[in-house]
């Protein structure tokens, strides 16, 4: 990466007891879409706090386009370092209309209808400017908060669950909406999610949060494909884990021999995506379908192997399979291997 646009040297916060960020190093470039994703309470908002200003960390350091915004001897408050936070909410003011709203985030001077129009236009609201919120659907609002966002030319956006209150049927489209608006205003772009489908749709790189720390860090499919630990394997998609024995690149497991990329010899777990795992009808095998998800453009199989174990297999859409089948579980896919702990 070239210079990073911010930078978070160490960062720390605790709350009583909580160590809610736990020295965290982070780099995200100018213009990037970057994710902060993990499970609840690992402490990814008070790491957007921190770096918005709305909280000052007790150790380490924070930059954004060279300029220290906080460190043990300075501290921007939020309202000086032109970033802008949207919020789960969207925390539109309920009594003014859209065009107020977004006004609201202009600085003071001329041209400001014009302004307000321009921007409703960005976002795709153009002649909405009389329309009260609560007239709006739910990703008219979230759009509405952008504009106000991006009104103050902020130098970085802050978006704090960005889609959690949008319905599951619009939320897709929404996101791809929102990554589009990002992208053509080039704006960097922070976003917390607990998400992981929205975290690796939507940024170009993404953070691993769990218990304080940033466990693992880049691309999507690397986050997915090559998961620095168990956990972050857990955590993302639908992972099968199983006890193997690995010598010279090949895990040794109840299901047979499975070809892995391992830096080591000696007892592991085995990751295998349900994705990777197929099913070959067998009414010799002592392994049985329990059930079947369809969710349409494809279906999730629970199996109990042969040894008792519960594994998930992701079926493509058209193959059919049901409770009770006795079935041979196959590897089709890559394999992952941890040292067994
Ligand atoms: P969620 O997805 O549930 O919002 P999160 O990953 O964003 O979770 P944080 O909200 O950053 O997590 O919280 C991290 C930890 O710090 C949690 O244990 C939380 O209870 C604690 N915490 C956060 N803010 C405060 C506060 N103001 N006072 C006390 N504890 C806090």
């Amino acid at each position: 990466m070239s210079e990073p646009f911010l930078r978070c040297r160490a960062v720390s916060k605790r709350f009583g007891q909580t160590q809610a960020v736990d020295r965290v190093d982070l780099e995200v470039a100018q213009g990037e879409i970057f994710a902060l994703l993990g499970p609840s309470g690992c402490g990814k908002t008070t790491l957007l706090r921190l770096i918005g200003g709305f909280e000052a960390p007790d150790a380490g350091e924070i930059e954004l386009d060279g300029h220290v915004l906080a460190s043990s001897s300075r501290f921007v408050p939020a309202e000086k370092r032109r970033i802008a936070v949207v919020f789960q909410d969207f925390a539109l003011f309920p009594h003014m209309n859209v065009g107020k709203n977004v006004a609201f985030g202009l600085p003071n001077g001329a041209d400001r209808k014009r302004r307000v129009g321009e921007l409703l236009d960005l976002v795709g609201l153009s002649g909405l400017d009389g329309r009260m919120p609560h007239e709006l659907s739910g990703g008219q609002q979230q759009r509405v908060a952008l504009a106000r966002a991006l009104a103050a030319e902020p130098r970085l956006m802050l978006l704090d669950e960005p889609f959690s209150n949008l319905d599951p049927a619009v939320r897709q489209r929404v996101r791809a909406e929102v990554k589009q608006l990002i992208q053509s205003v080039g704006i960097t772009a922070v976003f917390v999610t607990h998400d992981q489908e929205e975290a690796l749709s939507l940024a170009e790189r993404v953070a691993v949060m769990m218990d304080g720390r940033i466990v693992q860090s880049g691309e999507p499919a690397a986050i997915y494909e090559q998961p620095a630990t168990r956990p972050v394997a857990e955590f993302i998609g639908d992972a099968n884990f199983l006890p193997a024995e690995v010598r010279g690149g090949i895990a040794s497991c109840e299901l047979g021999e499975v070809r892995v990329q391992a830096g080591f010899d000696g007892a592991a777990e085995l990751m295998i995506r349900a994705e990777d795992l197929a099913l070959r009808d067998d009414s010799a095998s002592t392994a049985e379908v329990l059930n079947v998800e369809y969710y349409g453009h494809d279906q999730m199989a629970t199996v109990r192997s042969a040894s008792g174990r519960l594994l998930k297999v992701r079926l493509p859409a058209g193959v059919h399979a049901n409770a009770g089948d006795r079935v041979t579980v196959e590897v089709a896919g890559e394999a992952r291997a941890f040292p067994s702990q």
